[in-house]
């Protein structure tokens, strides 16, 4: 998932963006979709519509809308201006990559990024034996860099997820 991002964002001087699908803290999958933003260079948005559809693909798969994923081709990893200004939903995951640089961020009122993001340590959970009929073969373990008594509850769930310790 994480070397197709990378893959994609080198070959696009725009932001190349799409949404994180995941449960309990464990990103499972990505869905790519069009930057529509006017100046795609500068920004990225998803459409409504776009934003809907990857609702309801999430739900028919067991998972939610957990977070976002977009390219900043200036290869500074920090979350934009315009995305201060996106940043309205607490608990949302955004993962910001610069080919195979990435660094994954968390909304959260009074994040120590003017008040708005925190930095989330990026771990890779190989995951073979995973759900063989679906087409996943990587998930994302998302664990908090900062100390968060909510977050740390997820984390404690998602070894029940990877692979059996033997
Ligand atoms: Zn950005």
């Amino acid at each position: 998932m994480l070397d197709r991002f990378a893959a994609e964002a080198a070959a696009d001087p725009r932001e190349i963006c799409g949404l994180l699908l995941g449960r309990d803290d464990v990103i499972h999958d990505a869905l790519a979709l069009p930057n529509v933003a006017p100046e795609p260079a500068r920004g990225f948005a998803i459409s409504p519509a776009d934003q809907f559809a990857a609702a309801r693909f999430a739900r028919a798969a067991g998972l939610a809308v957990v977070g976002c994923y977009h390219s900043h081709p200036s290869g500074n990893l920090s979350p934009s201006a315009a995305d201060l200004a996106e940043a309205a939903q607490d608990g949302f995951y955004w993962l910001i990559i610069d080919g195979a640089r990435r660094r994954l961020w968390i909304s959260r009122a009074g994040g120590q990024i003017a008040g708005r993001f925190d930095p989330v340590e990026l771990q890779i959970i190989e995951a073979p034996a995973f759900r063989e009929s679906s087409p996943w073969n990587l998930q994302a373990h998302l664990q908090p860099a900062g100390a968060s008594a909510n977050r740390r509850r997820g984390t404690s769930q998602a070894p029940r997820q990877g692979p059996s310790p033997q």
